[in-house]
C-alpha cells in the first residue's frame, strides 16, 4: 500500500467565508505561498530520498493563485515524476485548462467546499460562489477524469429543513454527474461524491463572534467536541437532534446515489 505524504505549498486564505477560521488563524498575513520551485524541490526530495510519490496537498485552497498552481503542475510534468496527489481547491479559481494541467501532473482527486445547495444561504455565508458555477466546475473536473469530493455544512444560522433539503438535492445532482461506481479510478470520467459536516464555529470566525445575535446556542465549549462530526450548536430553527437526523439522512441519500457502491455509510 503506498504511503501518502502531506505537503503544504501555502497556508491561509483570503476568502471571507463566515464559518471558516483560515483567515482568522493568520490575521497579520492571511495568505502566504511558497514558490513553485520550492514546492517542486520538496516533491523531488520526497521521491528521491524516500520513494514517496503519493501526497495530499493540505493547503486551505491550493488553487487560490491559479498561475502558481499551473506553474507547480508544469514543473511536476517537466520532472517526469509519476506523482499521484489530491488537494482542496476553490470553485471560483478553477478553469478547464487548470484542471487538465492538474490531471496531467498526477492529480486524481479534488475536494471542493460547496457548503450549501441553497442560493440564499450561499450569499449569506459569503463564499463568493454560485450554484451554477459549482455545477460547471464539478462537471468539467469529473470530465477530465478527476474524482471530486464536495463538502457541505449543515446547521448554518439561516438553515431550515427546506434549505437543508435543497442541499441534499443539490449534492445528489452533483453526484449524478460523475461516473458510476465500477468506473471509479478508470479512464474517462471521475467519481463525484459528497460529505456532510456539522457547522462548528471556531473563535475568530464571523459566526462564532456573532453567535448569539444569529440565534445560535452552544452545546459545548470543550474543544475536543469540535470535530464537525457531531452538533455543537443548535440554531433558531434546528435542534441538535434535528441536525443529527439531517446529517444521517444526507449521508444515506448520497450512498443511495452511489449506484450499488460497495462502500458502507460511515458516520464518525
Ligand atoms: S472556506 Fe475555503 S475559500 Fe472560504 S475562507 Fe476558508 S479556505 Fe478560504
Amino acid at each position: 500500500m503506498p504511503i501518502c505524504d502531506v505537503l503544504l505549498t501555502a497556508r491561509g486564505c483570503v476568502g471571507q467565508c463566515v464559518f471558516c477560521a483560515a483567515r482568522a488563524t493568520y490575521p497579520e498575513q492571511p495568505y502566504r505561498a511558497r514558490s513553485p520551485q520550492a514546492v517542486m524541490a520538496e516533491i523531488a526530495e520526497l521521491s528521491e530520498s524516500f520513494g514517496l510519490h503519493d501526497f495530499f496537498i493540505a493547503d486551505d485552497a491550493f488553487t487560490l493563485q491559479p498561475k502558481r498552481a499551473l506553474a507547480i503542475c508544469d514543473l511536476i510534468i517537466a520532472s517526469g515524476l509519476k506523482a499521484h496527489w489530491t488537494c482542496e481547491a476553490r470553485v471560483n479559481s478553477m478553469t478547464p485548462d487548470l484542471v487538465h494541467k492538474m490531471r496531467a501532473a498526477g492529480c486524481h482527486q479534488i475536494f471542493y467546499g460547496v457548503e450549501t445547495g441553497d442560493p440564499d444561504v450561499m450569499k449569506l455565508i459569503r463564499k463568493g460562489i454560485r450554484l451554477e458555477q459549482v455545477e460547471e466546475v464539478v462537471n468539467f473536473t469529473q470530465a477530465a477524469g478527476i474524482d471530486v469530493m464536495c463538502s457541505f455544512i449543515l446547521g448554518f444560522p439561516w438553515d431550515t429543513p427546506q434549505t437543508i433539503g435543497q442541499t441534499i438535492e443539490f449534492a445528489g445532482k452533483l453526484r449524478r454527474m460523475g461516473a458510476t461506481w465500477p468506473n471509479r479510478g478508470g479512464p474517462g470520467r471521475g467519481f463525484v461524491t459528497a460529505a456532510f459536516y456539522h457547522l462548528t464555529p471556531l473563535p475568530g470566525t464571523f459566526i462564532f463572534e456573532h453567535a448569539s445575535e444569529l440565534g445560535l446556542k452552544f452545546l459545548s465549549k470543550n474543544w475536543d467536541h469540535y470535530t464537525m462530526a457531531a452538533p455543537i450548536i443548535e440554531t433558531a430553527h434546528l435542534s441538535a437532534a434535528d441536525l443529527r437526523e439531517w446529517r444521517l439522512r444526507a449521508t444515506r441519500s448520497i450512498e443511495l446515489e452511489r449506484n450499488a457502491s460497495p462502500v458502507e455509510t460511515v458516520l464518525c
